[in-house]
This record gives C-alpha cells, structure tokens and sequence, in this order.
C-alpha cells in the first residue's frame, strides 16, 4: 500500500524508479473497469493506462473531454482534440473476469505452499453487504484470482 497524503502523491523525479514502484494501485492497465459514479456510472471500459502519483486512471471510450491544443510547429492550426480524460480510481470498480460483477479488491499474500508473494494476489473480495432499503445481506465477490501481482 503507498501512503497517500492529501489530494496528490508527490511526482516522482525523473529517473526515480524506487518511489514510483511504492504506488501501488488496485486498478492495472487492460483491466476492465465500470464506472460507479457520476453521469457514465455504470459504463464499462478498459483500463488505457493509470496515473499512480494522482490516483487516476484514463478508461478507453469514457469520460471524453474537449482538450484545447495551442498552435505549435507540429501543428500549426491548433484546434481541438476529443479524448479521453483522467478519472480519479475512487470513482471505478474492477470488474471481476470470473464473475463479471464490479468488485473490491483484496491481496492473497501467500501462494499454496504457504510462501509469501510480494506485493500479494489480486483476488475478487468476498464481502456481506446489507442493501440500503431492504436490510438484507447479501454476500458479494466469488473470491476468484483477478490478476498477477501489481
Ligand atoms: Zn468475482
């Protein structure tokens, strides 16, 4: 787990690998992620890459924006570019490829022989949740491996 103070993590130097490798995020690159708040909740997509010192992620096909580019010689006319934009990780959910829900995610440490794995397994969290308006437990996650360590 990194330590996270504030609205962002200090940006690693240039060259500084050892902070970097501190962040450890529970969304990866080529997950499938679903959205779980704001005007695309509920939309799924892949994971194009994540931002680990801002606790982003930019999702394929969601959350587009209009960036403005200034004129530069490579472009002279400038204009605007539709992309995607960085969306914080608080704001999706991994989608489970064994049981395709959204899901927590929780970290097996130690593989069958018992050996610790550093950094641990990344596995669909088993979890009770009660549902708001009906008080009823409902158990979620299938407890299924979602990918290697990271
Ligand atoms: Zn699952």
């Amino acid at each position: 787990m990194s330590i996270f103070k504030g609205r962002y993590q200090t940006k690693p130097k240039p060259g500084d690998t050892t902070s970097r490798e501190r962040i450890i995020l529970d969304v990866r690159k080529d997950d499938e992620v679903m959205i779980m708040s704001g005007e695309e909740a509920g939309k799924k997509g892949k994971v194009l890459r994540t931002i680990p010192h801002k606790r982003q992620v930019v999702v394929q096909n969601l959350n587009y924006i209009w960036k403005h580019m200034r004129r530069t010689q490579q472009n002279p006319q400038g204009g605007r570019l539709h992309k995607e934009a960085p969306l914080p990780i608080s704001k999706v959910a991994v989608v489970c490829p064994s049981c395709g829900e959204p899901t927590k995610i929780a970290r097996r440490r130690a593989d069958e022989s018992g050996a610790a794995v550093p950094g641990g397994v990344r596995v669909c969290k088993v979890r009770t949740t009660k549902d708001r308006k009906t008080g009823k437990e409902q158990t979620k996650g299938c407890g299924a491996e979602i990918g290697a360590k990271g």
